[in-house]
């Protein structure tokens, strides 16, 4: 990665290109409220080795709303050993795309 890539990507603020972070974006079922969350690729993660080679990462996370409903979101995920995502789950809410919460965020503001 050259220099100028990488200044572009500290510059630029969409999650697409958080090389170290992955965004998880939910609608709480019960109050239909939408929030994100970021998990950190490099912190966040437990690992799990299968075998010699093959090693996987879990995180889980709990989401809890700001307006006064105390739903919690409880989030599952997944990695391979090159921290894609390869599984998720959630419990409390459901997942929305980044597209989707942007979209929606534009269309209600
Ligand atoms: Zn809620």
């Amino acid at each position: 990665m050259g220099l100028f890539d990488r200044i572009s990507k500290i510059f630029s603020s969409t999650s697409s290109v958080d090389k170290d972070g992955y965004w998880i974006f939910v609608r709480c079922d019960r109050c239909g409220e939408k929030l994100s969350s970021r998990i950190n690729l490099n912190n966040d993660l437990s690992v799990e080795y299968e075998g010699e080679n093959d090693q996987i990462y879990h995180c889980r996370k709990t989401i809890v709303g700001r307006t006064g409903c105390f739903q919690r979101i409880e989030v599952k995920l997944n990695f391979d050993k090159n921290r894609k995502i390869v599984d998720r789950q959630i419990s409390g809410g459901w997942f929305l795309e980044a597209d989707e919460y942007n979209l929606e965020e534009i269309k209600q503001g």
